[in-house]
């Protein structure tokens, strides 16, 4: 089973859930940019004040920015042995970005989580209310959806035979298992 994994996938389909659950049961970090990006802006950072707005809109931290992060993210010990990289890359630019640091074909696996466009707005609306998360609006909800749509399903091809689909629809439970049996069955 590679330990090089990362996550792709529309936002509301459980990436951060799915992700954080399986980077414990494989003992590697769990990295997720979504995270990452979150807590600098609650931390009143350079980065995070920087970040603050563009997230609350729907659009794309600038590559550069999430980039340095991702990298110097990399550089701990604790990724040394493997990682699952949650939210990251989210376009071909970031994709290539991630080669040249890792060296291609580093990433043994890209787990794409499906799920419907209506079941992700719905999820995504129930989130809001739940957690009152600052890009969770209705209009930003759209913008993001779009935003994953134009920029990030392109890497499905980037990704090429890597690629590994599974059904983002069903309990947590359901979900995680159908995870780990696929990752079981990947040479
Ligand atoms: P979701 O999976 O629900 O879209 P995330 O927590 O992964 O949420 O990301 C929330 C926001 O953080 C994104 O909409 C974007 O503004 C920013 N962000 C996260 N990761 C990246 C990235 N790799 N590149 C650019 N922006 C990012």
């Amino acid at each position: 089973m590679g330990r090089r994994i990362l996550f792709l996938g529309p936002p509301g389909a459980g990436k951060g859930t799915q992700a954080s659950m399986l980077a414990r049961a494989l003992g590697v970090p769990h990295i997720s940019t979504g995270d990452m990006l979150r807590a600098a802006v609650a931390a009143g950072t350079d980065l995070g004040r920087r970040a603050e707005a563009i997230m609350a809109r729907g659009d794309l931290v600038p590559d550069d920015l999430v980039v340095a992060l991702v990298e110097e993210r990399l550089a701990e010990p604790d990724a040394a042995c493997g990682y699952l990289l949650d939210g990251f890359p989210r376009t071909i630019d970031q994709a290539e970005a991630l080669d040249e640091a890792v060296g291609e074909g580093a990433i043994e696996i890209a787990l794409l989580l499906e799920v419907p466009e209506d079941e992700l707005v719905a999820r995504l609306l129930n989130r809001a209310r739940e957690q009152g998360r600052a890009d969770d609006t209705e209009e930003t909800i759209r913008r993001r959806l779009q935003v994953y749509r134009e920029e990030t399903e392109p890497l499905v091809d980037h990704y090429g035979d890597r690629v590994v689909r599974v059904d983002g629809v069903g309990t947590i439970e359901d979900v995680f298992a159908r995870i780990v049996l696929t990752l079981a069955r990947t040479p």
